[in-house]
């Protein structure tokens, strides 16, 4: 395959989340910016949020709880520093965010702060009920495409990362809309692709989700760190033939109650996602079901309360004012990816990340709930500082070869793979399975590769990741929990950490 048509930029956005989009903002600042999304702009894990974002905006709230609460979460793993950045930049992001025009719900003059389970504080601000995600990045948008020098491409999938001396040199894009490759060269490149949630057959992602950043930051030789742990969130809506619509946390938070068949219920359901998950695995294996239900009825107002909710279930025949809504868990979030420090520099020079594909430490081995569009705001903002500071244009002529061979298996039986083995119960035996069904795959070239392909490499690449990972973890912690070591273990209270030619996963 050759590359036909060349493009040159300063800098290089991947993706138009919730990070890639408050990056470009600043970045454009210093020079031209492209942003490529490999869908349309609309189709990203930031347009799905629903719960909210948290945020010290309250009066009587304070940096040191959110801060506390973030570590909790986080199951002793949490890189304290990046803690300390995301709840301290945080207010002042999302104020700039406010300013650009994003209207968070509001009692009168004044914000509305939801409480959030695990949050000790009412802090999560939300937008129209339950598309908090929606407005921010429409907002984000707006601005974004009012400054001159900053391009937008949709349907334009990164394929890889391009290379020259150790140093990142641009990227190579498959364009949806014409079927060619395209070769970008910039002097900085910021990864924003967000979650690998589709790796896995059961998840609440949109399909763009299949962890593209981690797969080709991994092949250009960068680090990726703590991939193993994957939140499981315990309620995605579980309809045959229909996606898996996630039913937020807040309808738990207001009350909902989870119930088997035979109507009782089987777990506090404020315990934490983890928890519910497994409790909701267990009674499916007890009862034989495909589902247990999550049941609203008792609740007052649900239609105004979460309308995006509502009507969603209504399109698929079920009003939750009369009925209960048949829920399973389902991958939902990311903790690790490419690692960076706290100005999104990966182990590569040139290369940048930020967002749900970038691990700062700053989730440790479990979200907290609501953190992770703050996340993108905090770390897009501080990766694009940082990248307007790099000297020099990094624009090698001559750039390495890539491998371009794809791997002879299909989605279905690979996001299987995933969901049996490294799912919500991890085993060791299940996951040296899963490593080694995945490494058995044959590789090969692919006459007229479609993004699907592209997709597909990555996928078997994230989720050889996520399984090598896992195996080597020998404890249970925040998401990732082993059946064969169901407790913590301190000498495991590490980074996992791997890159490609490292002959196994260290802990660091
Ligand atoms: C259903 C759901 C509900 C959620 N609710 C909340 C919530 O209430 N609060 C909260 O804080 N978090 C929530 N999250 C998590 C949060 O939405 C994400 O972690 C966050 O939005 C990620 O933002 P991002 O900018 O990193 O990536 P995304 O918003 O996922 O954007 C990724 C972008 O990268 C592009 N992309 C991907 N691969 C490529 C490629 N190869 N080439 C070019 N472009 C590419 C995509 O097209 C997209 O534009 C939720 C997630 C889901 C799925």
């Amino acid at each position: 395959m050759t590359a036909l048509e060349r493009i040159q930029t300063d800098f290089l956005v991947v993706g138009a989340g919730v990070a890639g989009l408050r990056a470009a903002v600043t970045l454009a600042e210093s020079g031209s910016v492209l942003v490529l999304a490999k869908d349309r702009l609309e189709e990203s894990n930031s347009q799905w949020a629903q719960g909210g974002i948290a945020v010290v905006l309250s009066d009587d709230d304070e940096i040191e709880l959110h801060e506390a609460d973030t570590i909790a979460a986080g199951d002793g793993l949490c890189n304290r520093d990046a803690v300390r950045t995301l709840v301290e930049d945080g207010p002042a992001e999302v104020q700039l965010l406010m300013h650009w025009g994003t209207h968070f719900d509001r009692e009168g003059s004044r914000l509305m702060f939801a409480r959030e389970g695990a949050h000790s504080r009412s802090r999560v601000l939300h937008a129209h009920g339950d598309s908090t995600g929606r407005e921010m990045t429409r907002a984000l948008y707006v601005k974004a495409s009012s400054i001159p020098n900053l391009r937008f491409e949709s349907f334009a999938a990164v394929t890889d990362l391009l290379t020259a001396s150790g140093e990142v040199a641009g990227a190579l894009a498959f364009d949806g809309k014409t079927g060619k490759l395209v070769e970008i060269r910039a002097r900085a490149v910021l990864l924003a692709t967000g979650g690998l949630g589709r790796v896995f057959r059961e998840t609440t992602n949109p399909d763009v989700a299949t962890g593209d950043g981690v797969a080709m930051a991994y092949r250009a030789g960068a680090v990726v760190s703590d991939i193993e742990f994957v939140q499981f969130h315990p309620t995605a809506l579980h309809l045959e033939g229909a996606p898996r619509f996630l039913l937020s946390e807040a309808l738990r938070g207001a009350g909902a109650y989870l119930r088997n068949k035979a109507g009782e219920r089987f777990v506090n359901e404020l315990s934490a996602r983890d928890v519910v998950s497994r409790a909701i695995f267990a009674e499916m294996e007890r009862t034989g079901e495909p589902h247990v239900y999550l049941d609203l009825t008792h609740l007052a107002d649900v239609p105004r309360r979460f309308p995006r909710i509502y009507e969603t279930c209504s399109g698929y025949g079920i009003d939750l004012v009369k009925g209960p809504a048949p829920v399973h868990p389902a991958a939902h979030y990311a903790m690790g990816g490419v690692e960076t420090d706290l100005q999104g520099r990966t182990s590569l020079p040139r290369l940048f990340a930020a967002g749900e594909v970038a691990c700062t430490g700053v989730h440790g081995a479990n979200r907290l709930a609501s953190n992770s569009l703050l996340e993108g705001l905090v770390f897009g903002a501080r990766a694009a500082r940082a990248m307007r500071e790099l000297a020099g244009a990094g624009r090698a002529d001559r750039v390495e070869e890539l491998d371009l061979r794809f791997p002879r298996i299909a989605e279905a039986p690979l996001r299987d793979i995933a969901w049996k083995y490294a799912g919500v119960e991890r085993h060791g035996e299940g996951l040296a399975e899963a490593v080694r069904r995945l490494s058995g795959v044959e590789m090969g070239a692919a006459a007229a590769p479609v993004r699907l392909d592209f997709e597909v490499r990555n996928m078997h690449a994230v989720a050889s990741l996520i399984a090598r990972c896992a195996l080597a973890r020998e404890e249970s912690r925040g998401g990732h929990y082993r059946l064969d070591f169901p407790e913590k273990r301190p000498e495991f209270q590490k980074h996992s950490l791997i890159a490609r030619g490292d002959s196994g996963v260290r802990f660091g």
